[in-house]
């Protein structure tokens, strides 16, 4: 469903959605006041909580079902619980742009390992794929043994799931004898965290090209990327908005911030939904000519993340901070409070035979600097300190 412009859009959602109205009130503004992408931080973002408290109050949808019920094919329940509509439409959540980018096309047998029931991404992906002319399993989750099997007796060529349970069927299958029969060459994934290693292995030993893209049970695809793997590309119908999870105002061009999404569809005009998960924008253009910026993948949750002297400090930039130190085991960033001013230590666990050298600790608060763009002092703690906590608050 397309709008011809964003303030086409807008003036849609703002009469035919209640809670879209509500925002608008709530913030002063009119619909003319938001002709453009731009405009959008002038609204309060949505959090994921108050979605589903404001569908408590106002079932099943809060108030943003912008058409008849009777046009909602089907109601899906995320955790949350969070109720999302499937609109009319053969590729509602528009996951085709993003499996066609992959290279997934007409003629493709394709093993669709998400959930079918009560969660949407099993029929997110089989409603594209069938749109794009790809014969699907709807193989759903579970089962190891018997959907390798699948898997070489029908001659699969493609998998969407997640990447840890596309590596069990190929170990199964391995397992059992039958990996060099496998015809698989192409392999779709979200919702998980892809390692590069994996990525490397599946595409060198067994043949298998993986990409992946990012979408929420809300509002289906996001972004996605392209055959050059490097970055995410924000899909049509979307909008996405990178912005300091506290204040819901955009961070510059690759500054890790929150990814708050507007949805530009007549069903379900969601508008400033912020995702709770961490991305940064990456303006330079992609090699592929697509254009406007790409997203830096998903780089953590935003609940995660402290502020430290007015920055955001999130674990996943203390694990890359530490991952550039092969002496370090683990690392920790521990925020304390003196004199009203915030103070950033970093605990360094070394491997048993590194040395603790001065050079060393400096080199840590070196790179924090450039890294995490914060003075810090860095210690060194004896081994087994440090746990799994990354980030500890102790103001
Ligand atoms: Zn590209």
């Amino acid at each position: 469903m397309r709008f011809k412009s964003f303030a086409h859009y807008i003036r849609f959602a703002y009469d035919n959605s209640a809670a879209v109205r509500e925002k608008f009130d709530d913030a002063g503004l009119k619909p003319g006041d938001v002709q453009s992408p731009g405009d959008l931080p002038r609204l309060p973002v949505t959090r994921k909580p108050d979605l589903s408290k404001r569908q408590q109050e106002k079932p099943p949808f809060g108030g943003f079902l912008a058409v008849p019920l009777s046009s909602v094919q089907r109601v899906f329940a995320s955790p949350g619980p969070i109720y999302d509509p499937q609109g009319e439409g053969e590729d509602y959540w528009r996951w085709g742009e993003a499996l066609t980018a992959a290279g997934f096309e007409a003629g493709d047998i394709v093993q669709n390992t998400f959930s079918y029931h009560l969660t949407p991404a099993g029929f997110m992906f089989d409603s594209a794929l069938r749109s794009m002319g790809c014969t699907v399993i709807p193989a759903g989750v579970g089962n190891t043994e018997l959907q390798a099997q699948i898997m070489r007796d029908l001659r699969v060529t493609g998998y969407v799931g997640v990447p840890s349970f596309l590596y069990s069927l190929i170990k199964k299958a391995e397992e059992q004898g039958f990996v060099s029969e496998l015809a698989l060459r192409r392999a779709w994934i979200t919702a998980e965290r892809l390692p590069e290693e994996l990525r490397a292995l599946l595409r060198e030993k067994y043949g298998v090209k993986v990409f992946q893209g990012y979408g929420t049970a809300d509002t289906g695809c996001v972004a996605f990327e392209c055959l050059e793997a490097k970055g995410l590309h924000p899909g049509r119908g979307v909008v996405v908005e990178i912005v300091d999870p506290q204040t819901g105002e955009p961070v510059p061009d690759g500054e890790t911030g929150e990814i708050v999404i507007t949805l530009m569809v007549k069903t379900y005009p969601l508008l400033r939904l912020a995702s709770g998960d961490l991305s940064a924008f990456a303006p330079e253009p992609c090699p592929c000519g697509r254009p406007g910026k790409r997203l830096a993948g998903v780089l953590g949750r935003a609940a995660a993340g402290v502020k430290v002297r007015g920055l955001f400090l999130y674990p996943h930039q203390v694990s890359e901070l530490a991952g550039e130190f092969r002496e370090i085991r683990a690392l920790r960033a521990v925020v304390t409070q003196q004199d009203f001013k915030d103070e950033l230590t970093l605990e360094a666990e070394l491997h048993l035979e590194a040395e603790e050298s001065l050079e060393l600790t400096r080199a840590v608060a070196t790179r924090a600097k450039d890294l995490l763009r914060l003075k810090a002092r860095v210690v060194v703690v004896p081994p087994r300190t440090i746990d799994n906590t990354l980030i500890v608050d102790k103001r």
